[in-house]
């Protein structure tokens, strides 16, 4: 087989970057996996938030919003609350100076708002909180199928149980061997996610320094009714909760490093989500329906790393999405697919403040 770009992974990166790159050239994508989006895509929390990582991941987030709302059942309103303990208020007031500038209906609300958004929680154990109005929920599954439709109406192919093991060099391309495929690329796309180093090491690339670190996380029927509650978090990153029907879905945030694998809750940390989340609240939560865990892949500055290696042209590297991977999927499609169809930032990028060299992989290097 034969084909201008060759993206490895068939998660959410690899499916959105495939989706635009295809619009203007030929694209074949590969995933080990019998399924696609089966490791860390598969196992988010599926939120929308402007407030939450680095300067680049928000600007990429923001640039996301208005095509996740453009397509039907994508994404549905979710609130999100950040919660402060009672020795929080400098840190609520440090985060509402960073992230309002970017996102102007953000609020700082008292415990007494706190309590009456969530009457799961206590005023007197409060600071009180940020109040995001506008943040979502996202399907994943319905975003993932529309990457996937929009790359075969394009032409793209898209091969499951086809793990890349040999990719070489030979002349101006690349001869991959994928499952029972042999696939010859003038480019390689490494979308691989928390393998993104193992890929490049097969592709004789030196490897980023990327970090898988493994987060689990839990649901359980929910100790009281829910409705109207937003999602919950920490402000200091030990907890969270979501509504999900008549259910709750808890994490204790935790980031325990992992080498690239089929992630398993480890019992320890469902049982530390349950009791930070017990302390926090007026729940007792004491057992679980259901546990998972995903790896969440972090470059050492913790900005993805979006561009074609220093030293080995033909290799792209779009790797590091850490815990923001499917709200920013859209625009970092696009930034993708417009650094390796024309070599430029798109127009609304720029317009944010979004800087090229943030996420180029050069930075990372020595
Ligand atoms: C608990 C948890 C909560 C999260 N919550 C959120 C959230 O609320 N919002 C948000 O935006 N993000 C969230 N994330 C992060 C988000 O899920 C990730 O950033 C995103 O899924 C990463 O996508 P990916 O395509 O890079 O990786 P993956 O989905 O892991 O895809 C990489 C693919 O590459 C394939 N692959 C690897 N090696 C090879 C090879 N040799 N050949 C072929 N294929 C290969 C793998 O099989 C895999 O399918 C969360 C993550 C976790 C774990």
């Amino acid at each position: 087989m034969q084909t201008d770009v060759l993206v490895i992974g068939g998660g959410i990166a690899g499916l959105s970057a495939a989706a635009w790159i295809s619009a203007g050239t030929d694209v074949i994508v590969v995933e080990a996996e019998k399924f696609l989006g089966y490791h860390t895509t598969g196992r988010s929390a599926a939120l929308y938030t402007e407030c939450y990582g680095e300067g680049p991941i928000r600007r990429l987030t923001i640039a996301s919003r208005e095509f996740l709302i453009s397509h039907d059942s994508v994404t549905s309103p979710l609130p999100v609350l950040y919660v402060g303990g009672v020795e929080d208020a400098d840190l609520l007031d440090e985060m509402y100076e960073t992230f309002s500038p970017l996102v102007p209906t953000l609020e700082r609300v008292s415990p007494a708002s706190v309590a009456e958004l969530c009457s799961a929680l206590e005023p007197d154990t409060t600071s009180g909180g940020l109040y995001e109005p506008l943040a979502m929920e996202i399907d994943v599954d319905a975003l993932q199928t529309l990457y996937l439709r929009t790359s075969r109406e394009n032409g793209a192919t898209i091969l499951t149980n086809a793990r890349v093991h040999t990719i070489e060099r030979t002349g101006s391309s690349w001869t991959v061997h994928a499952g029972e495929h042999q696939i010859e690329a003038s480019l390689i796309v490494n979308a691989s996610g928390a393998w993104g180093d193992a890929v490049a090491e097969i592709a004789g690339v030196q490897p980023l320094g990327l970090t898988p670190l493994l987060r689990s996380v839990f649901t359980t029927s929910s100790p009281m009714p829910n409705t109207g509650w937003p999602f919950v978090a920490d402000a200091r990153e030990r907890w969270y909760f979501k509504p999900e029907g008549p259910n709750i879905l808890g994490s204790a945030e935790s980031e325990i490093p992992s080498p690239p694998c089929d992630a398993r809750a480890p019992e320890i940390d469902i049982a530390l989500g349950i009791e930070r989340i017990n302390e926090a609240t007026t729940f007792s939560i004491r057992s679980v329906n259901n546990t998972w865990a995903g790896l969440r892949t972090f470059t050492p500055d913790r900005v993805p790393a979006i561009g074609y290696d220093l030293d080995h042209d033909g290799f792209f590297w779009l790797v590091g999405q850490g815990g923001y991977g499917i709200m920013t999927s859209p625009a970092i499609g696009e930034l993708a697919s417009s650094l390796i169809l024309t070599g430029t930032v798109p127009q609304r990028l720029l317009e944010l403040g979004f800087i090229r060299g943030s996420v180029a992989p050069e930075r990372l290097r020595p």
